[in-house]
């Protein structure tokens, strides 16, 4: 129960409840994309990394592959960070972040994102500021 996981919030209920809902690693909303050519921008990055940005952009890339080799998406960056908009908006945030769904410092909550459809926030992702964030052995905070 103490691993960082996903914003999901722990489910109380009965023991068969919280097994059969363990199994599940995603949540079907029924929203969609309504087109298959998605831009996505970063709006931020973590506050104390000594990765650039260029590595956390391509490792955002290299996840967003991996989404386009398993469904008929294709993903396209904006150019420039901070002013760009784009169908996913990445940003690392702390605390409150004007989203109504406040981060919790380290540990707990890692990110989150929001499902696909038509409204402004819709795809955007975020992850929480307060994390050490690595990638093979490097410290991205
Ligand atoms: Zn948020």
């Amino acid at each position: 129960m103490s691993t960082p996981r996903c914003s999901l919030p722990d489910i109380v209920g009965g023991e068969e409840m919280r097994r059969r809902r363990r199994r599940k690693r995603y949540a079907l909303s029924g929203l969609k994309w309504h087109k298959t050519d998605l831009t996505w921008s970063v709006h931020s990055y973590p506050s104390r990394s000594s990765v650039s940005p260029d590595q956390v952009k391509g490792l955002l890339a290299h996840a967003l592959k991996a989404w386009s080799d398993a469904a008929p998406l294709n993903f396209r960056q904006l150019p420039g960070d901070g002013e760009a908009g784009g169908d996913i908006r990445v940003s690392f945030a702390s605390l409150l972040h004007n989203d109504g769904y406040p981060f919790d410092g380290p540990g707990g909550t890692l990110a989150h994102a929001f499902f696909p459809g038509i409204d402004e926030v819709s795809g955007d992702t975020h992850f929480d500021d307060h994390e050490t964030w690595s990638y093979g052995g490097t410290n991205l905070q």
